[in-house]
């Protein structure tokens, strides 16, 4: 008993600083036993981050990344572990996270995402469905590696939620609504409480709504928040405690409210245009949210503005 005690208070101690020791881009961190967390090399080869579980009898993967992304993962992965790479979760359509999906598929692993994801394929990469190029032959013709690969579309699809629990582990795959994108999905680990949670909380300046809507990002990074996570692996940027979630959601509120006061006189896009470096700068005074302030600042405001009903 008293050993137990022990080695809980040694995981507690030891689960308290792993989001303090952060490991480099490119180095795989277990954040928990069999939980593996690799941040991708986003400013040279626009990678994103890659997580996985390793399972009693396999592997399941979260986010498939750009085929080069999942070249340089898969060595990682197999240096811990000889089991099977059954899944590979698409946490949302986009080329850093779903278009390394044929990398996983040669390795005998079935893509899952919510159900979304299809949907959003079939809208956006019209050549895969017999149409006009699309965006994956966009992305091809910058992307060798997207050149030598192919699309595959997630072929296991669930609605809210999809549990896998062998009895040791137990990983919830979570759609709680739009935010980046239609089909965000989130993979929450109950035991351990680590949430790996796609771009729907990144952490630095890389938020973008082009796909989403900034008014429904806010109530399902509430409904995250509410699993309580002690590790959050985010879509983009270094991994993170609870307070990563509480700051990408304060983000959100924050533009929201700031952007509706504007709605809210009847002024037009050409004054809030016009605001944009004062609201930037108002926002950039919060130490908590600055992180979140990027290219793409200027037009999510502005998207979050034709939400509101802004003219
Ligand atoms: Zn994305």
């Amino acid at each position: 008993m008293r050993k137990k005690a022990w080695s809980w208070m040694l995981g507690l101690w030891v689960s308290c600083w792993v989001p303090i020791l952060q490991a480099a881009v490119g180095e795989a961190q277990e954040v928990a036993p069999g939980v593996w967390f690799h941040e991708g090399d986003l400013v040279r080869r626009a990678h994103c981050n890659t997580g996985w579980i390793v399972f009693r009898d396999y592997v399941l993967v979260v986010d498939a990344n750009f085929p080069s992304g999942a070249d340089e993962v898969l060595p990682k992965i197999r240096k811990g572990t000889a089991k099977p790479i059954r899944f590979a979760f698409d946490t949302h359509h986009h080329g850093d996270h779903a278009y390394g999906n044929a990398v996983w598929a040669d390795q005998g692993a079935t893509i899952v995402a919510h159900e979304g994801v299809l949907k959003a394929m079939q809208r956006f990469e019209t050549g895969l469905f017999g149409g006009a190029p699309g965006r994956w032959e966009g992305e091809a013709r910058g992307r060798s590696d997207v050149a030598r690969s192919r699309l595959v579309p997630p072929s296991l699809l669930f609605p809210d939620r999809m549990i896998f629990d062998d009895g040791e582990k137990r990983a919830e795959l979570v759609h709680f609504g739009v935010a980046h994108t239609e089909g965000d999905g989130f993979a929450w680990l109950p035991k351990e409480r680590v949430l790996f949670t796609g771009d729907a909380c990144v952490n630095g300046p890389f938020n973008n709504a082009g796909d989403g809507s900034v008014l429904k990002w806010v109530p399902t990074l509430e409904a995250a928040r509410a699993l309580k996570p002690r590790i959050v692996c985010p879509g983009h940027g270094l991994v993170g405690g609870p307070e990563l979630l509480d700051h990408q959601l304060e983000f959100f509120r924050t533009l929201r409210d700031e952007v509706k006061e504007f709605v809210d006189t009847g002024a037009g896009i050409e004054a809030l245009k016009k605001a944009m470096p004062a609201l930037r700068e108002k926002l950039g005074r919060n130490e908590r949210i600055r992180n979140f302030i990027g290219g793409s600042f200027d037009g999510m405001a502005e998207k979050v503005f034709g939400e509101l009903g802004g003219k």
